[in-house]
């Protein structure tokens, strides 16, 4: 199949990109969201299928073994995330526009793969004390994750230079008009 555009937000657990993500949706009736595999158990206001389809671990890596996924990572211990060449593919059927929701490691990964067409964004957070106090109201992280989360934040954001673009998000609106002033010039 022939390559099409892909737009792919990345940045930490807790930056806000999901919120991004679904806004700039709401903008452009050609950008449809790319739904990943996980091995994540689902959450209480999640719909299979819809946010992620939910697997299970063997599942997951018979997908790995298949060579069905454009990328994965295992992006806590023991939990895989990725995604499906036949989601893509199916966007880019449709004469639309996939946008992918994605850690900052696959979002690197797939520009390395589709260098022309892939454009990356990073939602930058304000700072660390302000993810902490994302994740915190998201109550939906246990003591463990939620280090977890912080730390592979610390990380991430060192990364950010290799992005295409950098968009700060300090407050929402502002995020959501820098993000779609890139997204016009790419649509
Ligand atoms: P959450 O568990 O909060 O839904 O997601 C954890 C992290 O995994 C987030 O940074 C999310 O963007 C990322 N993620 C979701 N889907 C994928 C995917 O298909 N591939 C990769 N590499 N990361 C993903």
């Amino acid at each position: 199949m022939e390559t099409g555009r892909i737009l792919i937000l990345a940045g930490p657990s807790g930056s806000g990109k999901t919120t991004v993500t679904h806004l700039l949706m709401g903008l452009h009736k050609e950008l449809v969201f790319s739904v990943s595999a996980t091995t994540r158990s689902i959450r209480p206001n999640e719909v299979d299928g819809k946010d992620y389809y939910f697997i299970n671990q063997e599942v997951f890596k018979n997908k790995i073994a298949a060579d069905e996924f454009v990328e994965f990572e295992e992006v806590y211990a023991g939990m895989f995330y990725g995604t499906l060449k036949v989601e893509i593919e199916r966007i880019w059927a449709n004469n639309q526009i996939p946008i992918l929701d994605i850690d900052v490691l696959g979002a690197l990964n797939i520009k390395k793969k589709f260098p022309e067409t892939a454009v990356t964004i990073f939602i930058h957070p304000v700072s660390i004390e302000n993810l902490h106090s994302r994740l915190t109201k998201r109550a939906t992280e246990t003591p463990e994750s939620f280090a977890f989360r912080i730390k592979r934040a610390e990380e991430e954001l060192t990364l950010a230079p290799q992005f295409d673009h950098i968009v700060y998000n300090r407050i929402l609106e502002t995020a959501v008009e820098d993000a779609d002033s890139i997204i016009k010039k790419y649509l």
